[in-house]
C-alpha cells in the first residue's frame, strides 16, 4: 500500500508565540455528522483575523466618523487613527520618507491604480508565471516566459527592458502564490535600474511570511492585500515613488481627490485636482476600518518578530514537504527545483485524483481546509502541469501555512492524503 502513516510532529514551544488567530477552535461538520477541529491549510487565500486585528477594529468603532473632513471628536480621532495606519504601513514596508501610500481595496486594486498612472509610453515588462492581478492590468506588455532558472529570469528582464526606449516598468511577483518560490526581486531591480527602468513588486504573499524592505531592497512600487495579512476587512496598499502617482489622473473622480471644484458655464466644471498622490487616488469614504486593521497586523508581526514567524513557518513547512515526498502519488509542484527558497505555499497534485476530488474530500472527511484549481496564475500552473491529464485541467492542490497553522493541522493532512492515496 501507498498510505504512510506520518510520525506526530513535534510540537516545539517557540522562542516567543506566534500571534493568536480568531476561529483557532472551529469545529466543522464531516460525513458522517461528525464535528471536528478545522484545519485551516488555506492561509494564502485569506488568513484569518488575528486576535490582534480584531481588538483594533472593536476599539476604533465606538467613536467612528469620516476622515478629513469633521472637525467633531470622532471624526478628529478616526482621521488620526487613519493617518497613524498609514504611518505604520509605512514602516511594516520598509517605505522611503516621500513614498506614497495609497491604501487601496487590495493587490489586484492597487496594480490597477499603477496601470493607471504610468506615463505616456511606458512598456510593461511581465513574466506570464505572474498571478492575474499583475499579469493582466497592464493592456499589452511585453511577455516573459516562465525562467528555468532565478538566473534566467534575471537574464530574460536584462534583454528585454535593454530592448525598450522611453519609460518602462518590470512587473514581478515576490513569492509565488502557486509554489510558495522567492523571487530574486532585489536583483531584478537592480537590472530594472540599470537600464531606467522602474518595479513592480507584487508582495500579496510575501508580507505575510518575510519582511518587506522598499529602501533596502530599492524597489519603486510594492503591493499587497490586508486579507492575506491576517486583517480580513479589505484594505490593501500601493506604495511608492510619487511623482507618477501625482500626476496621473485621480483613479477615482470625487470628494477628497479635488483640491478646489468651480462650476462655470453650463457643462463646465473645473477641477484642480490635489497634487497629494494619496488624496488623489483615494476619492470618497475611506475603507478606514480596514486601513486600521491592516496596521494593527503588521504591528502584531512586528512585534512578534520574523524570527519567531519564520521559524514556526519553516517548521512546518520542512514536515509537510516532507511528508508529502514520502507520499508515493503526490507530486510537489516547483519551477525552480525542491531546494528553492520558498515561503509556507505548496502546491501538489495526487495521482488518481483530480485537485477538485481531492480538496473536497479533504473538506468533507476530515475538516481540512485547501484550495484547489489555477490559483488564477493560469499561465503558470498551465506551465507546471504541463496542460495534460485529468490534473492538468483541474490543476492543483494547494496547502499554505500561517500564524494560526498548528503541528496537528499538517499531520493531519498528511494522513488523510495518505488514506486518499490508498483507496486508488
Ligand atoms: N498576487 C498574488 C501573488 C496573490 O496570491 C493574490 C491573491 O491571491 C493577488 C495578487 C491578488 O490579491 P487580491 O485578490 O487581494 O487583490
Amino acid at each position: 500500500t501507498a498510505t504512510v502513516r506520518n510520525a506526530a510532529v513535534p510540537e516545539q514551544t517557540p522562542h516567543r508565540a506566534v500571534p493568536p488567530v480568531l476561529g483557532a477552535d472551529l469545529e466543522v461538520p464531516v460525513k458522517g455528522g461528525r464535528l471536528v477541529r478545522y484545519a485551516n491549510l488555506d492561509n494564502a487565500a485569506s488568513a484569518p483575523c488575528l486576535v490582534a486585528v480584531n481588538d483594533a477594529v472593536a476599539a476604533a468603532l465606538p467613536a467612528y466618523s469620516s476622515v478629513h473632513r469633521g472637525a467633531g471628536y470622532a471624526s478628529q480621532l478616526t482621521t488620526t487613527r487613519y493617518e497613524q495606519a498609514r504611518h505604520t504601513v509605512r514602516a511594516f514596508a520598509g517605505a522611503r520618507a516621500g513614498d506614497a501610500v495609497v491604501f487601496t481595496r487590495n493587490t489586484t486594486d492597487a496594480a490597477n491604480l499603477l496601470a493607471r498612472s504610468l506615463p505616456e509610453g511606458t512598456t510593461v515588462v511581465v513574466f506570464d508565471t505572474e498571478h492575474h492581478a499583475a499579469l493582466l492590468p497592464w493592456g499589452e506588455p511585453v511577455r516573459l516566459p516562465a525562467p528555468e532558472f532565478p538566473g534566467t529570469a534575471i537574464r530574460a528582464a536584462d534583454e528585454a527592458l535593454a530592448a525598450i526606449d522611453g519609460p518602462k516598468l518590470l512587473v514581478v511577483t515576490a513569492a509565488s502564490n502557486v509554489t510558495g518560490e522567492l523571487w530574486p526581486i532585489a536583483a531584478l531591480a537592480h537590472i530594472a535600474h540599470r537600464h531606467g527602468a522602474r518595479i513592480f513588486v507584487d508582495a500579496a504573499q510575501l508580507v505575510p511570511h518575510r519582511p518587506l524592505n522598499i529602501t533596502a531592497l530599492d524597489l519603486d512600487y510594492v503591493a499587497f492585500s490586508g486579507h492575506k495579512l491576517y486583517a480580513p476587512f479589505g484594505a490593501g496598499a500601493l506604495i511608492g515613488r510619487p511623482d507618477w502617482l501625482s500626476a496621473a489622473e485621480p483613479y477615482l473622480r470625487g470628494g477628497g481627490a479635488s483640491a478646489a471644484v468651480t462650476v462655470g458655464a453650463p457643462g463646465v466644471v473645473d477641477t484642480e485636482w490635489s497634487a497629494d498622490p494619496e488624496q488623489r487616488h483615494e476619492a470618497g469614504t475611506p475603507n478606514v476600518l480596514g486601513a486600521i486593521a491592516l496596521a494593527a497586523a503588521c504591528d502584531a508581526l512586528t512585534a512578534t518578530g520574523w524570527t519567531t514567524l519564520i521559524a514556526h513557518e519553516e517548521r512546518l513547512l520542512g514536515v509537510l514537504r516532507a511528508g508529502l515526498a514520502r507520499i508515493e502519488g503526490v507530486r510537489e509542484l516547483s519551477l525552480w527545483g525542491p531546494d528553492h527558497p520558498r515561503v509556507g505555499i505548496v502546491s501538489f497534485i495526487v495521482e488518481g485524483w483530480t485537485a477538485r476530488e481531492v480538496a473536497e474530500a479533504l473538506s468533507a472527511e476530515y475538516g481540512i481546509g485547501v484550495r484547489d484549481g489555477r490559483f488564477c496564475a493560469h499561465p503558470l500552473v498551465g506551465h507546471l502541469l504541463g496542460g495534460t491529464g485529468p490534473c492538468g485541467e483541474s490543476g492543483a492542490v494547494r496547502a499554505s501555512i500561517g500564524a494560526g497553522t498548528t503541528a496537528e493541522h499538517v499531520d493531519r493532512l498528511l494522513t488523510a492524503l495518505s488514506d486518499l492515496v490508498s483507496r486508488r
